[in-house]
């Protein structure tokens, strides 16, 4: 018997897709015969990205969605339940990058990555469990970053938002796993999107980078996609509670 990589005809959600890996991911499992309910702030920052996979032949619909809204993920994820009669794969991407300086962080900056990164992805999570567990099948991927396992300087909410999801992934695994739902996280290196490409743009910085990929390149979309295709499939059953790096060896250093 092989292994099944398929997701054909299976309903997932994407949060944050309207730009960046969220956009990509969206596009990956389309094509791998998802049917994307794709989510962000504005509806209309998705219409690009749902012509487009309706273009190549997949299907997508686009759902607005602030993450930082708790009542909102419940009411949007039981409308795509609704809509699709059913809830198979969820990504949770959504997220905010920008760093600073640990003398210079404010409580309003503090309160923006967390609930975006850390409680916007554990009510997503929620939201989708009671969907998932009634079903009896379900597979959740939170993307984190390398940067959830080590530091990395001006990160200091971002890392420990990070760290975070990890953690939760670990207990919901724990609750879960016995009731049909795989629940996993992806870590990823930098990946050249509109929330990273200034700082790569800049040679110093991206130099600095890339002396710390073993791999020898930044990141790509398709990096990601690779695992997150492969976490929403029946080829990783056995699989949940972990930390999927796509880090080019970063963290083995
Ligand atoms: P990006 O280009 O800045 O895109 C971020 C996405 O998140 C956008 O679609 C944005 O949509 C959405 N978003 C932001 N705030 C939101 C909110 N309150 N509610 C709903 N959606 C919201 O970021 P990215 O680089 O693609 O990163 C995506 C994820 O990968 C993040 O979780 C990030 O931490 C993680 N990651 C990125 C890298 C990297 O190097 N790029 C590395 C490791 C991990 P709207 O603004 O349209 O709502």
């Amino acid at each position: 018997m092989q292994p099944n990589f398929s997701i054909q005809g299976k309903v997932a959600i994407v949060t944050g897709a309207s730009k960046g890996i969220g956009y990509g991911l969206a596009k990956a499992l389309a094509a791998a015969g998802a049917k994307v309910a794709v989510t962000a702030r504005s509806r209309s920052s998705l219409d690009a990205l749902v012509a487009e996979i309706a273009a190549e032949g997949g299907e997508a619909s686009a759902y607005e969605l602030d993450v930082r809204d708790v009542a909102a993920i419940r009411t949007v994820f039981e409308q795509v339940a609704s809509d699709y009669g059913r809830l198979d794969i969820v990504v949770n991407n959504a997220g905010l990058g920008e760093g600073m300086a640990a003398l210079d962080v404010t409580e309003e900056y503090w309160d923006d990555m967390i609930d975006v990164n850390l409680k916007g992805v554990f009510f997503c999570c929620q939201a989708a469990g009671r969907i998932m567990l009634e079903q009896g099948y379900g597979k959740i991927v939170n993307v984190s970053s390398q940067v959830s396992v080590v530091g990395i300087p001006d990160g200091v909410a971002y890392c420990a938002s990070k760290g975070g999801v990890n953690q939760l992934t670990k207990v919901l695994a724990l609750e879960w796993s016995g009731r049909g739902i795989c629940i996993n996280a992806v870590g990823p290196t930098f990946i050249y999107t509109p929330g990273t490409a200034e700082r790569l743009d800049t040679p110093e910085f991206r130099d600095q980078v890339l002396a710390r990929i073993p791999a020898g390149r930044i990141g790509t979309i398709n990096d990601v996609a690779g695992a997150v295709v492969y976490l929403s499939s029946p080829a990783s059953d056995l699989v949940t509670g972990t930390l999927l790096l796509v880090d080019g060896g970063w963290t083995a250093q």
